[in-house]
């Protein structure tokens, strides 16, 4: 079988994992004390101190918030309502998530905030979100398997098994290079809300310390896409949450 037929049956098993995601559109510059945005100045309440390392006592700038009333409507309530809040301390910040050297909360700004100056705290320039565009997103190759589509290499022969029960597709002994076609990555990198993660090493969600269901993502946030940040090597990030216990959210990331 030709690689272009065997894309083809997968076709209704690509459409089948199709999630939304959504790219952020920004401009530059802080627009206000609650706003969607790209570090800045977070909103605080009015007696708290601002968030430090849980390890190494750094300030700890602001990476990410996100307004959930303002995310697109298909969204708003799937993450919780207020604001999610991203810190993670750029001089000790591991790719390891639930570990001290981040904070992913969900604040609500009911009460006072506080007024904190824009030079007070470690930040990168900010970035307000003013919309988001509606892209297709695919998963990563590395989730496959659990998603009903089997890629079974024989390395020795040179060829690869490929099955996918929902669609009728069986094929054996295809030779591994059409198998990178067939294997080809359909996740939008860079930074976006919601869809699927962009793996780099592999699947890594983490689970939750409450329940131990396997938490989902909310937000990528890529090397050097909308903060000028890099983690470790060109790596990727992702903040995630238990879908059952939406306060508990956390951050990891992996690079090649
Ligand atoms: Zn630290
Ligand atoms: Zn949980």
């Amino acid at each position: 079988m030709e690689i272009k037929e065997i894309l083809e049956q997968l076709a209704p098993w690509r459409d089948a994992q199709k999630r939304l995601a959504w790219k952020p559109i920004v401009e530059e510059g802080d627009r206000g004390i609650t706003a969607s945005k790209f570090s800045g100045v977070p909103w605080l309440a009015e007696n708290e101190s601002y968030p430090r390392c849980g390890d190494c006592q750094a300030l700890m700038p602001l990476f990410l918030q996100l307004d959930l009333s303002k995310i697109p409507a298909e969204l708003v309530g799937r993450f919780g309502n207020g604001l999610l809040q991203m810190f993670y301390c750029t001089d000790c910040g591991s790719y390891m998530p639930l570990e001290n050297n981040k904070l992913v909360r969900i604040v609500q700004p009911s009460g006072n905030a506080q007024s904190l100056q824009p030079d007070a705290h470690p930040s990168f320039p900010a970035k307000t979100i003013v919309g988001w565009t509606q892209l297709d997103d695919y998963p990563n190759s590395q989730e496959y398997e659990e998603l009903g589509l089997i890629f079974d290499y024989d390395f020795s022969a040179n060829t690869i098994h490929i099955e996918c029960p929902s669609v009728g597709l069986v094929i054996e002994n295809l030779s591994m290079d059409d198998a990178l076609e067939a294997e080809e990555v359909y996740t939008v990198p860079g930074d976006k809300l919601a869809g699927y993660p962009y793996w780099i090493q592999g699947i890594e969600y983490p689970y939750c310390p409450e329940c131990n269901r396997r938490m989902e993502v909310v937000f990528q946030i890529d090397s050097e896409d909308n903060l000028p940040y890099m983690f470790g090597d060109v790596g990727c990030g992702h903040i995630t949450q238990c879908p059952q216990h939406k306060e508990i959210l956390t951050f990891g990331w992996a690079c090649s």
